[in-house]
């Protein structure tokens, strides 16, 4: 059996993704063949693509997809037939079928769509560790959120208002904004023009925020040091603009003895039982309609570069799906 997949044989821009018609070998002790309905597309696979988290070449790309297992091998308790998804750790999602450790699958109950459980699964999980786990989110606590209409931050949005929390977002534009208010925003600042530190003084009787969740990075960084409340803390949780680096770590107290925590999904989704975990608070959340997920945009499987296109250039909403 063949099928279409994705590859880079070296790090750049989306000109280095390359397609292959790939041979899928009968799968091995621990593995199973899945056959891709729905692939999402993630900030992190621009990261991989470009080498800013490097790995070794060549590769596939791609974390997250959603779909039906078409072969299993030795060792395996899934069936030919399942429903599941996966956020990786293993890249490659960017293809029709392949090869993956079933430890790497979660199940996807009858009523999510594959094309939410795409959208939703690795973006949703990030919302939840973010949020209950990391930022440890009370209700009433005012709450800053960077990029609110993306991916992650539109769902990241919904779940802090399901806790109970303030929420400000930041956007980029009166459409971005729109949306951000519609997952339930409190307030709205616009960051490609507004003072956003000041912005937040006003909105907050000068406290500034308790969490900050900052997936821009660079950009962002100082207006997250100055939003956040004393003895706050800052969620530096991604790099959309750039690599926050050179850090003094005198700047923590002279802004009111501040916490900082760069953290990734993979140490808050260490196991299996973690992971299943997550993911069926997430499908809670969906069932329960305290998460509706967005797909901005949806590409025929060829065409991911002109997603990560899309996304680099900060023209997209919600979340993004490539079509097999
Ligand atoms: P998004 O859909 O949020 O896209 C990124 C958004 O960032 C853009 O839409 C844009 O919104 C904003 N942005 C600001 N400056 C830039 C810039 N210079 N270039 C591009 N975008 C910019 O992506 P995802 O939801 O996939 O990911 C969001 C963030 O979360 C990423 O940093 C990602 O790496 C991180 N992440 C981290 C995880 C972790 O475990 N630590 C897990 C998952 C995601 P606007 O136009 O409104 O500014």
């Amino acid at each position: 059996m063949k099928a279409l997949q994705a590859i880079i044989r070296h790090t750049g821009g989306p000109e280095v993704i390359e397609w292959v018609e790939a041979d899928l070998p009968p799968p091995g002790p621990g593995e199973v063949v899945m056959a891709n309905d729905a692939v999402g597309v993630n900030f992190i696979d621009t990261y991989h693509r470009t080498g800013l988290y490097p790995g070794p070449l060549p590769s596939g790309l791609g974390m997250e997809a959603a779909g039906r297992i078409l072969a299993v091998g030795p060792d395996v308790s899934l069936k030919e037939g399942d429903r599941v998804a996966t956020f990786g750790p293993e890249r490659g999602a960017y293809s029709a079928a392949r090869i993956v450790q079933a430890k790497n699958l979660l199940p996807v109950p009858d009523d999510v769509a594959f094309e939410t459980a795409a959208a939703a699964l690795l973006k949703g999980c990030t919302a939840e560790f973010l949020a209950e786990r990391c930022g440890e989110v009370k209700p009433g606590m005012n709450v800053l959120v960077h990029a609110a209409a993306g991916g992650v931050g539109l769902i990241l949005v919904q779940w802090l208002k399901a806790i109970g929390a303030r929420v400000i977002g930041t956007v980029s534009t009166e459409a971005k904004a729109e949306l951000a208010r519609e997952a339930g925003a409190d307030d709205i600042i616009r960051y490609d023009h507004e003072p956003v530190a000041e912005r937040i003084r006003d909105l907050t009787g000068g406290k500034g925020c308790k969490v900050v969740f900052d997936g821009v990075g660079a950009d962002t960084w100082e207006a997250s040091l100055d939003s956040a409340a004393r003895r706050g803390l800052i969620v530096s949780y991604g790099n959309a603009s750039g690599p926050v680096t050179g850090v003094n770590l005198g700047v923590l107290a002279q802004k009111g003895s501040l916490h900082v925590t760069r953290p990734t999904l993979f140490d808050y989704y260490t196991s299996e039982e973690e992971r299943r975990a997550g993911a069926d608070r997430l499908w809670a959340m969906i069932r329960g309609g305290k998460v509706q997920v967005t797909i901005g945009s949806r590409y025929p499987l060829r065409q991911a570069a002109d997603a990560h296109r899309a996304l680099e250039a900060r023209q997209t909403t919600g979340s993004l799906l490539l079509l097999p």
